[in-house]
């Protein structure tokens, strides 16, 4: 039986004049995805996108995993599609609900006619393909009020569409409308929800990774790249840039004192995340950072780090408890990778008494001890880039 699904659009609908845009921006991020699967018609009529496999042998629970990671949809459904007569459709839907129906006690049918010509009137569809399913499953039973499961019998130009039930999309809106943004990742469990949260929003996604070898190692790096990879589903594809940090890390602990090491390497992390921003045309920065979490992330501290660069820097988890936190990184399935153990720049050189309040002219006067130009340059020049598709 020929399996499609059909998609209802989220936030999309809001956009006025703007829709097009993002509809079509929708249309060519499930095409890029779904084409790692196999070959798909996807066609938007009246509010729907419906994605129709060409291929005999696709999975459609693949698929449906794909389409539930793809922003800006609200909520989809899997259907199965048949011709349009009535018995066609009967035989059809009794055959496709089974499984369905086999948890349910009651349900209702719906049915919609957007093909007019359709001889059978909405109600006259449902009165017969109830009656039908009634029969043909008689443990379960007809309640229009309050069903386990509710059919859908759609009509339309190409054929008749029978369906189960939505399933949640992933909401927000289509990757690639809000723009670029570049997220600074770390190998632990915030930077990775902060990127979903804003790819959720219509960023794009460039990524930049801090490391500093022989202080950190190769698996660590690995980490990030896996963590990427599960962002990835949602956002699609990502630039890394990995950036070489040693020379830094060091300078700033030869040079400067102790208790600013962490700040004044952060607003490195900044400067060079910027300058590695503008290059690829992204408009802001994103970190993980959660007012309180750390020293490095107080109030003062946030201010002594934003003032290092002159974009906007999004913050996604600035209010959320760790707890929050771990639940989103759960449920996209980043949390088994960031436990992993491996160890971060910023965790090596941490000074005993981190500045919890520190001043912004102190951490400059300190980090004005070393070239930083000359820093941040050769940082930038050194970068490697990955591409995570
Ligand atoms: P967790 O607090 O769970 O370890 P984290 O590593 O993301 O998560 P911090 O170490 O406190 O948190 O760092 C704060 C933010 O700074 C991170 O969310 C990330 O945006 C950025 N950051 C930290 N280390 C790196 C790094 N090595 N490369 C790029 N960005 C980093
Ligand atoms: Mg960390």
């Amino acid at each position: 039986m020929k399996e499609i699904i059909l998609i209802k659009l989220g936030e999309i609908v809001l956009k006025g004049l703007n829709r097009r845009n993002f509809e079509d921006s929708l249309v060519k991020n499930l095409k890029r995805r779904l084409a790692k699967i196999g070959n798909f018609q996807v066609k938007i009529s009246q509010s729907t996108i419906s994605v129709d496999p060409m291929d005999e042998d696709i999975d459609m629970d693949e698929v449906a995993d794909c389409v539930s990671r793809v922003f800006g949809i609200a909520a989809f459904a899997r259907a199965c599609v048949t011709e349009k007569d009535l018995d066609k459709i009967k035989e059809a839907a009794g055959e496709y609900l089974a499984e369905a129906f086999e948890d349910a006690r009651t349900f209702k049918v719906e049915a919609k006619r957007s093909d007019k010509k359709f001889p059978y009137k909405s109600p006259e569809i449902c009165m017969e393909v109830g009656g039908y399913l009634a029969e043909k499953f008689p443990d379960v039973s007809v309640d229009v009020h309050n069903p386990d499961v509710t059919v859908t019998v759609e009509i339309r130009d190409f054929g008749a569409y029978i369906r189960a039930g939505l399933i949640r999309g992933a909401g927000g809106i289509p990757v690639g409308t809000g723009g670029k943004a570049c997220v600074l990742i770390s190998g632990g469990i915030d930077s990775p929800v902060a990127s979903y949260m804003m790819a959720k929003r219509g960023l794009e996604l460039t990524a930049v990774h801090f490391a500093s070898p022989p202080y950190t190692s190769e698996r660590a790096e690995e980490k990030v790249v896996e963590l990427l990879h599960r962002v990835a589903k949602y956002s699609g594809r990502i630039k890394m840039y990995t950036v070489p940090f040693t020379e830094i890390q060091e300078q700033i602990r030869e040079k400067c004192k102790e208790d600013y090491f962490t700040i004044i390497m952060r607003r490195f992390m900044m400067q060079i995340a910027e300058r590695v921003a503008r290059k690829n045309d992204c408009h802001a920065l994103i970190t993980g950072e959660s007012l309180g979490q750390v020293a490095s992330q107080t109030l003062m501290a946030i201010g002594c780090t934003d003032s290092a660069c002159n974009m906007p820097v999004f913050r996604p988890l600035i209010g959320m408890d760790k707890e929050e936190i771990i639940s989103v990184s759960r449920k996209i399935d980043t949390f088994d990778v960031s436990i992993q153990p491996y160890e971060d720049c910023c965790t090596v050189f941490t000074p005993k008494h981190p500045k919890t309040k520190p001043v912004l002219e102190e951490v400059i006067r300190e980090q004005d001890k070393l070239d930083c130009e000359g820093l941040v340059e050769r940082a930038a020049e050194g970068v490697k880039l990955t591409i995570i598709e």
